[in-house]
């Protein structure tokens, strides 16, 4: 039997508890991936600015700036997966709300093996930073560029509003994942309740619509009655 060479995912763990930082180094190891460590926001940009990240483990309460802000600055340019580590229960709502573009959050004490195991599930459907939901025939059509927030479609830009772009963005990098209307508000507004449910309802009709303009038998964006709304997996 011949083994078939994988590259090796890394993993970018920004803990500034070393003993945490370990924990999860060994763990990430152990499941053939490699884990490169930065105890500051400052260390953890340099790597990120020489090395090839497939996720980023980022602790909320860092030394030199919080993990919000630290997350917001690599939004500014990238889609990497992002899981947060957090100490406190009340910031998981902050986490939750958000408009930061995290992937998924664990609280302190977690065991390193359900880390790795939410690791592996978000690799599974994220092709890495660029090209979000790679292994889905409906996202594979789609192209994501978090710096220019901009989607192609089918290589064709979209020009779309900010909340059209949060909205679709989070639906490629979750194919398949029905998504409630107050999931999709609470993702894309900055004010959710200020809104009302049907606004949603109104940004997936200009979003089909500019999806249709460019291919007129597109049904990737599906309704799912009574529930909200998903991007079909298999266009
Ligand atoms: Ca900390």
């Amino acid at each position: 039997m011949e083994s078939c060479p994988v590259p090796q995912k890394q993993i970018l763990v920004v803990e500034d508890e070393p003993a945490i930082a370990e924990n999860i180094a060994f763990a990430v190891g152990t499941e053939n991936m490699v884990a490169r460590c930065a105890g500051t926001a400052r260390e953890a940009a340099a790597i990120l600015a020489e090395a090839s990240i497939d996720l980023v483990v980022l602790d909320v309460g860092l030394p030199d700036e919080s993990g919000f802000d630290f997350c917001r600055r690599i939004r500014a340019h990238s889609g990497v997966p992002i899981i947060f580590l957090t100490a406190r229960k009340e910031e998981v709502d902050r986490i939750v709300g958000l408009e930061l573009g995290a992937d998924d959050y664990m609280v302190k004490p977690f065991s390193p093996r359900e880390l790795t195991a939410r690791i592996r599930a978000i690799l599974r459907r994220s092709n890495g930073p660029a090209h979000a939901g790679g292994n889905g025939g409906g996202t594979a059509l789609f192209e994501v560029d978090p710096a220019r927030k901009q989607i192609r479609y089918q290589g064709r830009a979209l020009g779309l509003s900010r909340y059209e772009f949060r909205m679709l963005e989070l639906m490629i990098r979750h194919p398949g994942q029905v998504f409630s209307r107050d999931q999709l508000m609470g993702h894309a507004w900055e004010e959710p309740e200020a809104s009302f449910d049907r606004t949603v309802d109104t940004h997936i009709k200009t979003l089909r619509a500019k999806l249709r303009e460019i291919d007129p038998a597109s049904d990737c964006l599906q309704t799912r009655r009574g529930w909200g709304y998903c991007l079909k997996v298999d266009a």
